[in-house]
């Protein structure tokens, strides 16, 4: 019976797209709902850059973060008026925690100490939403992800354990629907020991998912700033088509080669529960988007998916010899244990290629792992384009005046490297 809502960054950036979130569940206030809201505008951004500020100990770090809570005091103060409204006591001491942590030099590990910083977005942006909706008369009620999405230890990519997690949403929540609209933030969950995780960036679209998967909801809805899932990023591409209806297989694929428009997690669990996932516009609120879902629909218009900021590594063995079956158990091995996920790859008597996104901890993890017995070679700056349901004028068009570096077909689906 119950209904889960996602919003993003982008929905509750400012006053106005909160406001405009609260007309949203007016319209829908009479089901059970649950609403997993994102942190606002480019606040995850600005937490890394925190993060960073305070593991380097530069001497930004006091500047970052007042940044940060005057982004968010300026927003209260447009919703609230003045800053009377308990909802600024409530900002002011989930700022307090991280602000212990800032005050002592940095001792843990870098992934631990970004999740219980950056995990503050979320808590920020729905204690703020939650007061808000309170505000405009709608029966809120604010819950803690954390005590439902339960992950392993696995800091900046909690892998989540979905026993205790259904069974906390199945026992603790469900009651909760039927007499309140609940609110709880997307992208973060709790280990044991109680301590935060993230579920990876652009996360909270996958913790919708879970919330639906463990409540068997009848549908989840990802509002966005775009009409439904097009076939090519707007901000990139003129003449785009936005698909009426999808497949959760083409919805998979595309989401793994890096549409942004759904994080790529969030298909599987509804699929398993068949549940459809809706994205609509945030701005227009009764337009059909684009629904997913079981369907044997084939789209005609080819997905566009480009992942910028790619790496080419060629990776030989250090006496030239071929490439064996060996080398490649050590080579995936190292690449799972420098946690770095391979986009696309190709292998060649001597040498095993793999395009990959560029993080500069991680890549110098590999290097260093790779080092002792293989030789590498990288290029970095590159594109990588899929094209799902390709035709070959969108990859001649695609291509016209750059490099290739490395080109793969399936039947369904052509992947290029390319230098601008
Ligand atoms: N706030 C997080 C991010 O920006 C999670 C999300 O928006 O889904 O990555
Ligand atoms: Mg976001």
């Amino acid at each position: 019976m119950a209904e889960v809502f996602k919003f993003g960054g982008a929905s509750v950036k400012d006053a106005e797209g909160i406001k405009n979130l609260a007309k949203i569940i007016q319209l829908y206030k009479d089901k059970q709902l649950l609403i997993v809201v994102s942190a606002m505008g480019k606040t995850t951004n600005a937490l890394e850059e925190l993060t960073k500020a305070y593991a380097e100990q530069r001497d930004d770090v006091q500047a970052v973060l007042e940044g940060i809570k005057a982004y968010h005091e300026r927003v209260m103060l447009e919703l609230f008026g003045d800053a009377s409204h308990p909802v600024f006591d409530e900002i002011a001491n989930t700022f307090v925690e991280v602000e212990w942590m800032l005050e002592d030099e940095p001792q843990d590990d870098f992934d631990f100490i970004y999740d219980q910083i950056v995990s503050i977005g979320e808590l920020l942006s729905t204690r703020i939403v939650s007061n808000y909706l309170a505000h405009s008369g709608v029966p809120v009620k604010w819950i803690d992800a954390r005590s439902y999405i339960h992950t392993d230890n696995t800091y900046r990519e909690g892998r989540v354990d979905w026993k205790r997690t259904c069974t906390a949403i199945e026992t603790q929540l469900a009651s909760q629907l039927s007499s309140h609209i609940v609110i709880t933030q997307g992208f973060i969950g709790g280990t044991s020991e109680n301590f935060t995780t993230t579920l990876g960036r652009e996360g909270s679209d996958y913790t919708a998912a879970i919330f639906a998967s463990c409540l068997k909801a009848d549908a989840v809805t990802i509002w966005k700033d775009v009409p439904g899932v097009l076939n090519a990023d707007p901000k990139l591409f003129e003449n785009t088509v936005k698909y009426e209806e999808l497949s959760y297989r083409d919805a998979l694929e595309m989401t793994f080669y890096g549409a942004t428009v759904i994080h790529p997690k969030t298909i599987k669990p509804l699929q398993n529960g068949k549940i459809p996932l809706y994205v609509k516009p945030f701005l227009d609120p009764h337009a059909p988007g684009t629904c997913i879902k079981e369907s044997e629909v084939v789209i005609t218009q080819p997905a566009i998916i480009v992942k910028n900021n790619q790496v080419l590594l060629s990776i030989s063995t250090k006496d030239l010899a071929f490439i064996t079956e060996d080398h490649l158990c050590d080579i995936y091995g190292i690449f799972a244990k420098a946690r770095v996920k391979i986009n696309m790859m190709q292998l060649s008597a001597i040498s095993f290629s793999a395009c990959f996104d560029w993080d500069e901890k991680r890549f110098k993890k590999l290097e260093v792992l790779l080092d002792g017995q293989f030789r590498i070679k990288y290029n970095q700056d590159l594109k990588l384009y899929t094209v799902r349901h390709f035709q070959q004028a969108v990859i001649g068009e695609l291509t016209a005046r750059k490099t290739v570096l490395l080109e793969q077909t399936s039947r369904h689906t052509a992947q290029i490297v390319v230098k601008d």
